[in-house]
């Protein structure tokens, strides 16, 4: 091909926003010719980089859309740290098969013990299964619709809470809601209730959930809502941050330690710092690669 061909070609290819296919035009010309390739095998493997291009992209921009606070995938748990959880029923949520059949995921232990870890590897999977995922504390989503409510926006943040594809709600329980955060909350999630799955994590069994949310009778309807066809998790194992903490300092005897808890929820939570979105596409480690 001429050069000047060449370089219009270039010039349509960016016209057209291919801008995957515009960056591999010559090396894939260059191999084209050198292994004299069919023209619909040359166009093929061509529209193939934008395609995947395209579906990187994507899934970088579900990934900081949903605001993990870490990256954390199921592939760096330790499951012989998490004895007696259940990797078959891990595997099958992995799938996604609770986001087509509308349930809940609950996951239920003290603090330490993977919920957080777990909880965001679902929510990746999800992101890679082209699912809209949003993660957010229960307290920072409290703060964010009672602001919501005195900017007179809350109809339009109800409205995006209920449309995401997974919602991951995590640390539910660590502090008490006001009381107008708690019905803002409930009516997040009744809005979702049997029309789009959320994840919850949270430090406290269900008996002791009257207590986040202050009001029983609001309590009890939540709980039915939420445990209603829900896969529950307990994580009943030794925390692992704990273990790893006191491993590395030689001290691990297996003797409980106390733990200080956050006891406050002030104003909103600030913005989790972002995750490297392409280690999450597996980019970085083909970087890393060469
Ligand atoms: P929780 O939410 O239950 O308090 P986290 O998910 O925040 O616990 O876990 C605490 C830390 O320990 C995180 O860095 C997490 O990645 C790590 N962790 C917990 N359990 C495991 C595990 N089984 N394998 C690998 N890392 C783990
Ligand atoms: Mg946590």
């Amino acid at each position: 091909m001429k050069a000047t061909t060449e370089m219009v070609l270039a010039d349509n290819l960016k016209s057209l926003n291919l801008s995957h296919m515009l960056r591999q035009l010559e090396p894939q010309l260059r191999q084209a010719r050198e292994q004299s390739l069919d023209y619909s095998d040359f166009l093929l493997s061509l529209t193939e980089i934008e395609m995947e291009g395209r579906a990187e992209n994507r899934l970088k921009r579900r990934l900081r859309e949903a605001k993990f606070p870490l990256l954390k995938t199921l592939d760096t748990f330790d499951y012989q740290a998490a004895l007696g959880l259940d990797r078959r029923l891990l595997h099958q949520l992995a799938s996604g098969d609770y986001i087509s059949q509308q349930r809940n995921v609950i996951f239920l232990g003290k603090s330490g013990t993977g919920k957080t870890h777990l909880a965001t590897g679902l929510g990746v999977e999800a992101c890679r299964q082209g699912i809209t995922t949003r993660f957010v504390t229960g307290c920072a989503l409290a703060n964010e619709l009672i602001e919501a409510r005195q900017g007179h926006t809350l109809s339009r943040l109800l409205q995006r809470y209920a449309r995401y594809g997974l919602l991951v709600l995590d640390e539910l329980g660590y502090v008490p809601f006001s009381k107008e955060g708690a019905e803002l909350l409930f009516q997040v999630l009744a809005e979702r209730h049997e029309r789009r799955p959320v994840i919850i994590t949270s430090n406290l069994g269900f008996a002791d959930w009257t207590q986040v949310f202050g009001e029983p009778t609001l309590t009890a309807a939540l709980l039915d809502r939420l445990t209603h066809k829900a896969h529950i998790v307990t994580c009943d194992w030794e925390s692992y941050r704990l273990k790893e903490s006191l491993e590395g300092k030689g001290v691990y005897s297996g003797k409980k330690v106390k733990v200080t808890q956050k006891t406050t929820c002030r104003g909103s939570a600030p913005a989790p710092p972002e995750f490297n979105a392409l280690e999450a596409t597996g980019e970085a480690e083909k970087e890393k690669a060469g």
